[in-house]
């Protein structure tokens, strides 16, 4: 029986997830989703890392780089769009 955090790790090492397809795939809430993400980012587990795809305004296609929260922002800084892609999680082996 795996815990939550776990089958997240696993999950994560398939293919990169948002918050919401996590917290639909585990019936979480994605706050539960989120608490077990700030772990597994700073402790990805021997030979992996944690890699998050960043959100990116569809609007102007600014890229919220520099953002290490994990939520979806809200809107846009450069254009105050709230058409905000979401970020996506995964785990990368490393030298692989
Ligand atoms: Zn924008």
């Amino acid at each position: 029986m795996l815990t939550h955090r776990q089958a997240i790790k696993e999950l994560l090492k398939e293919q990169p997830l948002s918050l919401r397809e996590l917290s639909q795939q585990l019936s979480l809430s994605e706050k539960e989703v989120l608490e077990h993400l700030g772990h597994i980012a700073r402790a990805p587990g021997p030979g992996y890392r944690f890699q998050i795809t960043p959100a990116v305004c569809q609007h102007c296609g600014f890229v919220f780089k520099k953002r290490d929260r994990l939520r979806t922002p809200s809107r846009c800084p450069l254009c105050r769009h709230q058409s905000i892609s979401r970020p996506r999680f995964a785990l990368l082996k490393q030298g692989g």
